[in-house]
């Protein structure tokens, strides 16, 4: 039966494939059949996970030390007589023989089961062994996962039968580095339950440049592995089982999409200005060293923001040392034939996870935790070793060091003593830097952009990370799909901060660009220039779309009608005068 989902639209175009669903969390399993046949082998699966679990809580249990409290012990033996009860295991069993689901599908079936009859129970004491039984699922569900290496094994669920057919990933959520290692994969779409327009998940899918859609609530749960789906990244929506006839009509748009693609490369080559001959400068932002060689090729005149992060995030390895960071920071300053790359200080926290090989303390999961600078100024001899690489970089190009998530003078004094010890450790050792580097910081915290004089007196150059500034100035997590809708780049706010930021800027003659999601967003390319910015950084998919915008715009005009939508708080007002602007 045909049916559609929609969601929030984060890369266009349009997919059409058969879904591989994709699990990573303990709880979110991927529901899948087991090929006839295999039904054995999968059953043998659960009880050897069943076993290792076991065989886990018995170390545990033996290495209590001696004066572990009671309650500890019986809170194992709890795990252990919950683990022996044939009654969890049974019911999965017969589920995984008689309808060939997959042992965590199986296992999880029969959990919600208890669970429900749990919730009927009105004595406390029986209450709370459910969330014994949750807990000791989990770690068998976790194990299953352990099975396989990573969450791209799952796409080996696709039947050989399936090779060749193209393949759009469905999952509950993917954490951003995850979801930069389908990079190599050749997936043609993405759906996730969760996640914002510009939560990092979205950012790094936009980044590769296919279709996806986030915030598709309950997509998991509806979609089963192997149906077919068109997923129109223009409409938001995401179509399962189409019938012959849509089918047919979504080919030929996507045909239409690719045809306009191709049209679009013939601007790469073109000088970036406006109708009115102001010079634009539209620079990239990069996840991984490689992406240079295509911001290159479309045209960036440098790296605005190269997330560095990224590097960090990798659950299978280790920190990567100096030595490593220089050779991937200098990799970026090669590829890009001594253009200036902004190599952004590592931003952690919130939604990025550092990756678990590094020995280091963890970050703040909320946005307003210990993220970004916050987190490098606590790691002081990490933030040095990534100021050494990046400094060992500049030597051989334009390296920059760009700063996120500043708000305070003091945050600011700690950096560039940093910087400067850095520059300091390196002398010592006899090894080459650029001693004038130059510093940048992001302005995304309010704060930071109502105190401006100071980012200004103090910085090389700004960059306005407006994915943050949106998210800090409204109050929305931009992760949070509960809250996307509330996440609004026209609110007057955020056009009076990015006004005030601006033209402070540019009075003060203070380089200032834009590198978060707007900047890529042709939509918002006229405004952006009526409030007089001229440097862009964008994903390298969105450089010729927002080219084509600069190309017909005129600057002298669009300023004359800026005035307009800045007053107009009302959103009619503000919606007429927006037209006006762009018409
Ligand atoms: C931003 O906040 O706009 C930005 C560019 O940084 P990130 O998206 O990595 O937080
Ligand atoms: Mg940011």
């Amino acid at each position: 039966m045909t049916f559609s989902l929609h969601g929030t639209p984060v890369s266009k175009g349009i997919a059409i494939g058969k879904a591989v669903l994709i699990s990573r969390a303990a709880l979110e399993v991927s529901h899948y059949l087991v090929e006839p046949g295999k039904e054995e082998a999968e059953a043998q699966k659960l009880l050897d996970a069943f076993d290792q679990v076991r065989r886990e809580l018995e170390q545990l249990r033996l290495g209590l030390p001696k004066d572990a409290p009671q309650e500890m012990a019986a809170f194992l033996d709890v795990h252990g007589m919950i683990l022996a009860d044939p009654a969890l295991t049974e019911k999965p069993m017969k589920l995984i023989r008689a309808q060939r689901m997959n042992a965590a599908w199986a296992l999880t079936t029969e959990l919600n089961d208890l669970l429900e009859q749990f919730s009927e129970i009105e004595d406390l004491y029986l209450k709370e062994r459910a969330n014994d039984i949750r807990q000791v699922a989990e770690r068998v569900i976790k194990a299953l996962n352990a099975q396989k290496k990573d969450v791209l094994e799952d796409v080996a669920l696709l039947s050989p039968s399936d090779i060749g057919v193209e393949s759009i990933v469905v999952a509950h959520d993917i954490a951003p580095h995850d979801m930069l290692r389908f990079k190599d994969h050749a997936f043609t779409g993405f759906v996730t339950d969760l996640g914002g327009k510009t939560s990092h998940t979205a950012i790094v899918a936009r980044s590769m440049e296919i279709p996806a859609l986030v915030g598709v609530r309950h997509a998991s749960e509806m979609i089963r592995h192997g149906d077919w789906l068109v997923l129109d990244g223009e409409r938001g929506v995401v179509i399962v089982a189409p019938d012959d006839q849509l089918l047919a009509e979504y080919r030929k748009l996507q045909t239409q999409g690719l045809r306009e693609a191709r049209k679009l490369q013939q601007l790469k080559h073109s000088r970036t200005a406006t109708a009115d001959n102001v010079e634009i400068e539209l620079f990239a932002n990069i996840e991984l060293p490689e992406d240079a060689v295509q911001a290159l090729a479309l045209g960036a005149v440098g790296v605005g923001l190269f997330r560095s992060e990224f590097l960090f995030m990798d659950r299978n390895q280790a920190m990567p040392d100096e030595d490593q960071q220089y050779r991937e920071y200098r990799r970026v300053v090669d590829l890009m034939h001594g253009l200036p790359v902004n190599i952004r200080t590592i931003d952690v926290g919130a939604d990025k996870a550092l990756g678990a090989g590094g020995d280091v303390s963890q970050t703040g999961t909320s946005p307003l935790g210990l993220r970004a600078i916050r987190w490098s100024l606590t790691e002081p001899e990490i933030f040095l070793t990534q100021l050494r690489a990046i400094l060992r970089a500049s030597a051989h190009g334009q390296a920059r060091i760009m700063i996120p998530m500043l708000a305070h003078a003091k945050e600011i004094d700690e950096t560039f003593r940093l910087i400067e010890k850095a520059k300091q450790q390196l002398h010592q050792r006899g090894l080459a830097f650029n001693p004038k580097i130059q510093v940048g910081a992001m302005i995304e915290i309010p704060a930071a952009a109502l105190v401006l004089p100071l980012f200004i007196n103090r910085f090389d150059f700004l960059s306005i990370g407006t994915n943050d500034l949106i998210q800090y100035t409204l109050a929305i997590d931009r992760a949070d799909h509960a809250v996307a809708h509330l996440y609004d780049p026209l609110h007057p706010a955020i056009l009076y901060l990015l006004d005030s930021i601006i033209s402070q800027a540019n009075r003060a003659n203070v380089p200032i660009a834009v590198c978060g999601e707007m900047a890529g967003d042709p939509g918002l390319t006229k405004l952006l220039l009526a409030l007089g910015l001229t440097d862009f950084s964008m994903h390298f998919s969105q450089l010729l779309l927002v080219k084509r915008e600069i190309l017909k715009a005129n600057v002298g005009l669009l300023k004359a009608r800026i005035s307009r939508v800045l007053k107009a708080y009302e959103p009619e007002a503000q919606a007429k005068a927006l037209e006006r602007l762009l018409s």
